[in-house]
C-alpha cells in the first residue's frame, strides 16, 4: 500500500491541473534542512529548493521560531489600514539591504507575480508612459500582468489572451548565441543591436515605461547577461528616461552568491522584485526601489489584504538574519565552486552534458545529443533517474537540469547528491535507463 498513491489519486481529483507543474508522483509530508520526506517515508535530497522557496533550509529551527511566536503575538491585521510592529521593522531592513545609494521605498505583496505587476504599475504612473520592454524566455509570473511580461511557453498563455497590451518582448541575451571567436564585447554590442531594433523601427524610447530584465534567468535556464550587455541596456534606459528593474524572486537572497543577482552586475536597479524564499516559503514579496518612483503610485493603488501580513514579515526577518548568520551567500559561492568542479568533470566524461553553468548553488547543466541539439528525452530519463536514487531534481527548459539545493546543504548531503547524479549519468552512458512510465505533464 502507498499511501503516496492513495493521497494522490484523491487529491486528482479534486485539484486542477492548471496549478501544476508536476513531475513525480509523491506526496510530501515534511522536511528539515536539505530533506524533505514523503507520506511512505521515503527520505530525498531537495535540490530544487530555490523554486519551492525554501534557501535557508526546510523548517529552519529559528524561521519556526518567529513563526511560532508572531503567530501567538499577531497573526493579521491587514497592514492596509495599520502598520504593525514586525512588518515596519521588515520595511527598514529591506531597504537597507537593496542596492543604490539613493532614497528608498517598499510596499508588500503576496507573490512574486503580484510584485512585478506592482513594478508595472509603478513605472508606467511615474513616466506617464505605456510601454514595457522584457525578455524571451523570461518568467515574471502568473497574474496577466506578469504573465504578459514573461516570455514562456504557450502552455501557459493559450486561450487566455488578450494578455495586457503594450509589451515588446526583445532576445535575452543567452551565451548560447555567441558565435565562434567573439569576445564578450563584441557579443554584447550584438545584442544590443537586437534590443535596439523595436525603438529604431516602431517603439519611440520616449513612450517606454520599463526595462525588467533578470539579470540571470532562473526558469529560462540559469543564463547569466553578459556583464557589457547589461551596462549598454542600463545607460540606454539612463539616456531615455526608462524606468529600469530586476526580478530578483528567483535569482536573490544568496542563491547565485551574491545577495542580489544584479551585484553581479555593479548595477542599482531603479525597482526590484523580491519574493519565493525571502519568507521560507510564506507568501511574502516586495518590490524595493527608488522612493521618487515609489511615490508616483497614491494610496489605494497596490493593496491586497494579507500583503506584509505579520507572521509572514517575522518569517522574512528571520530567513534575512538566517543569511547574514551563517553566512549563506559566502557559502553559496564557496559550495557553488565545489559544483562547478564536480559538473565540469562529468562533463568530460560524458558528450551528452553541454553548457554547465553555476553561479553560487545555482546551476544550468544541459544535455544534449550527439549533434550537440537540446535532448529532452535524456534528460526526462536523467531526472527520473535521480528521483529514484533519492535526490529531487527537474529540469528548465526540457533539456537543462536545474541545481538549486538549499544554501544550507552540508557537504556530506552535497557529496551524496553527486554520488546520485554521477550514477545515473553513468547509466545513461551505459543505454540503461528508460523514460519513466507517467502520464504526469513535464515541465513547463
Ligand atoms: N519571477 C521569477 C523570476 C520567478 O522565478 C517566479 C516564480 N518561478 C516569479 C517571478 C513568480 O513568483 P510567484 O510564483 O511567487 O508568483
Amino acid at each position: 500500500m502507498s499511501k503516496n498513491k492513495d493521497i494522490l489519486d484523491e487529491e486528482k481529483k479534486h485539484v486542477a491541473d492548471a496549478t501544476r507543474v508536476k513531475y513525480f508522483d509523491i506526496v510530501i509530508d515534511h522536511g528539515q534542512g536539505a530533506k524533505i520526506t514523503d507520506a511512505d517515508g521515503r527520505e530525498y535530497l531537495d535540490l530544487l529548493a530555490s523554486a519551492s522557496a525554501i534557501n535557508v533550509g526546510h523548517s529552519h529551527p529559528k524561521v519556526v521560531e518567529a513563526i511560532t511566536a508572531q503567530a501567538k503575538k499577531l497573526i493579521q491585521y491587514t497592514p492596509a489600514y495599520f502598520a504593525n510592529t514586525t512588518t515596519a521593522e521588515l520595511a527598514k531592513k529591506l531597504v537597507e539591504l537593496a542596492p543604490g545609494d539613493f532614497d528608498k521605498q517598499v510596499v508588500f505583496g503576496n507573490s512574486g507575480s503580484d510584485a512585478n505587476d506592482a513594478i508595472i504599475k509603478f513605472a508606467r504612473a511615474y513616466t506617464k508612459r505605456q510601454y514595457v520592454v522584457s525578455y524571451t524566455g523570461a518568467y515574471h509570473g502568473s497574474t496577466y500582468g506578469a504573465l504578459s511580461i514573461s516570455g514562456v511557453s504557450l502552455n501557459m498563455t493559450r486561450h487566455i489572451g488578450p494578455l495586457l497590451p503594450g509589451i515588446v518582448k526583445v532576445p535575452y541575451p543567452d551565451r548560447s548565441q555567441r558565435l565562434a571567436g567573439e569576445d564578450e564585447i563584441t557579443f554584447s554590442e550584438r545584442l544590443f543591436k537586437a534590443f535596439k531594433l523595436p525603438f529604431e523601427t516602431y517603439l519611440p524610447a520616449d513612450e517606454v515605461a520599463l526595462v525588467i530584465i533578470e539579470p540571470i534567468q532562473g526558469d529560462g535556464g540559469i543564463i547569466k547577461a553578459p556583464q557589457h550587455y547589461m551596462e549598454l541596456v542600463y545607460e540606454f534606459t539612463r539616456q531615455h528616461g526608462i524606468v529600469f528593474a530586476v526580478d530578483e524572486v528567483n535569482q536573490g537572497l544568496g542563491r547565485t552568491g551574491k545577495m542580489w543577482s544584479i551585484d553581479h552586475f555593479g548595477i542599482a536597479p531603479d525597482l526590484m522584485s523580491i519574493g519565493k524564499s525571502i519568507a521560507s516559503g510564506l507568501p511574502l514579496s516586495a518590490v524595493v526601489g527608488r522612493k521618487d518612483i515609489m511615490s508616483s503610485l497614491s494610496a489605494p493603488a497596490n493593496v491586497y489584504t494579507t500583503a506584509g501580513n505579520p507572521v509572514t514579515s517575522a518569517a522574512a526577518l528571520a530567513t534575512l538574519d538566517v543569511i547574514e548568520s551563517e553566512q549563506l551567500v559566502v557559502r553559496s559561492h564557496r559550495l557553488g565552486e565545489v559544483a562547478r568542479y564536480f559538473f565540469e568533470q562529468e562533463s568530460q566524461k560524458h558528450a551528452f552534458i553541454g553548457d554547465v553553468r553555476l553561479y553560487g548553488l545555482n546551476g544550468g547543466i544541459d544535455i544534449v545529443d550527439a549533434q550537440g541539439q537540446p535532448d529532452d528525452e535524456a534528460t526526462t530519463k536523467l531526472i527520473y533517474r535521480i528521483f529514484e536514487l533519492g535526490a529531487i531534481m527537474i529540469s528548465l527548459r526540457g533539456n537543462t537540469l536545474r541545481f538549486q539545493p538549499p544554501l544550507v546543504i552540508t557537504e556530506e548531503e552535497l557529496s551524496q547528491a553527486f554520488e546520485i547524479m554521477q550514477c545515473a549519468f553513468d547509466e545513461l552512458d551505459n543505454g540503461l535507463l528508460k523514460l519513466p512510465e507517467t502520464d504526469n505533464h513535464i515541465g513547463w
